[in-house]
């Protein structure tokens, strides 16, 4: 008998339990095939058709344009740190980038690693160890696009609203809150998300391009380029099968919740129960700034590294995994994304409280 455990984990992350339960269930024949899906062809039309069904329904829970293509791609959220300058940046050879964190540096590294490219730091929260979002802008010239990133994974912040940025082509980085925080596709150039913190298990990415940015004989390597991946619906090699199946499960468990809308309640419902203790209590602290605190991502911190490390061994022995903050800022993190029940949330706090009452 197993204890019941909950994963706070910042990636790969929890999945729905239905979502689970669904994989085990179908695991040994998919629909009837007498085959499991780990064994199936990217060329059966029952691969076929759950692939179009996860995109259909992708398009439906984020309101995707059209003109927007959908992409099921591999290489994780940072092959598209290259990806996006390869495919967008062809005018000016130039973007910004809105330096919020970790993922944003990293995003402009690989871009200032292509040749003719310039990757330009066009605002930054590094001062304040990115426990803010960047307020002050600072464009000079023409940029193809600039680079968000929409969830600041590592250091808790979001974007509730974008910034104002008139006339320029925004691409989001939403690996940690793609549908669990509403925004407009048709506000962004592009979209993209590893799927292990939100959709689904590693080896996916999704990709969401507004079509008209990219130039039909743009004529990069096959697989690194979005026009060629798009003519042959992301199986122009073999794709991630297994990742893309439960993906389109999640989708599919996102919609019976109630839409991205719904989600997005529900999780600052529980982020909210998580702040507001931090913020009452004499041992805890969340690190973040309240105005610009992340619903998916809550790090916090005692103050004192040594009680830090006996908390985090504390409630991982009590099941509440994966709570260790990431090195670069230590203490905790607790990431409550779309599928981590509010007991979980209830049970962490309910362990700091006797946590802190001991100490
Ligand atoms: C995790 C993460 C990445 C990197 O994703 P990989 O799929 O591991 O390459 C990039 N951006 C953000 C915001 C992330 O949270």
């Amino acid at each position: 008998m197993m204890t019941k455990v909950y994963n706070f984990s910042a990636g790969p992350a929890v999945l729905p339990a239905p979502v689970i339960k669904q994989v085990q269930a179908e695991l040994p024949s998919y629909h009837g095939s007498g085959m499991s899906i780990l064994e199936m062809s990217h060329r059966s039309s029952l691969y076929e058709d759950l692939a179009a069904q996860a995109e259909a329904n992708l398009r439906d829970l984020m309101a995707i344009p059209d003109n927007y293509d959908v992409l099921f791609l591999q290489g994780g959220g940072t092959l598209q740190f290259t990806m996006a300058p390869l495919n967008l940046a062809r005018h000016y050879h130039r973007l910004g980038i809105v330096d919020s964190g970790h993922w944003a540096d990293r995003a402009k590294e690989e871009a200032d690693l292509l040749p003719g490219i310039e990757a330009d730091v066009v605002a930054l929260s590094k001062d304040e160890h990115y426990t803010a979002l960047p307020t002050d802008y600072h464009l000079t010239g023409d940029y193809d696009y600039i680079h968000l990133t929409l969830n600041n994974t590592i250091e808790g912040t979001m974007y509730r609203q974008l910034p104002h940025l008139p006339g320029q082509v925004l691409v989001g980085d939403m690996s940690s809150n793609i549908l669990a925080q509403r925004y407009q596709v048709k506000d962004f150039g592009m979209i993209y998300a590893g799927a292990q913190k939100n959709i689904g298990p590693a080896g996916l990415t999704v990709v969401i391009v507004n079509h008209d940015l990219l130039d039909e004989n743009q004529n990069l390597p096959a697989m690194l380029d979005y026009v060629k991946q798009a003519k042959k619906h992301s199986a122009l090699n073999t794709p991630p099968v297994f990742a893309i199946y439960v993906a389109g499960l999640v989708f599919k468990w996102v919609q019976d919740q109630g839409g991205v809308d719904a989600l997005q309640k529900r999780n600052e419902e529980k982020a909210k129960l998580l702040y507001d203790y931090l913020d009452n209590s004499d041992l805890f602290k969340a690190t973040a700034k309240p105005a610009d605190r992340s619903i998916t991502n809550v790090p916090f911190v005692t103050g004192n590294e040594k009680l830090d490390q006996e908390f985090v061994q504390k409630a991982t022995a009590a099941g509440l995994l994966n709570v260790k903050g990431h090195r670069s800022v230590g203490g905790m993190r607790a990431s409550l994304y779309n599928a981590m029940p509010k007991a979980g949330v209830e049970a962490l706090v309910e362990f700091m409280k006797q946590f802190e009452m001991a100490h």
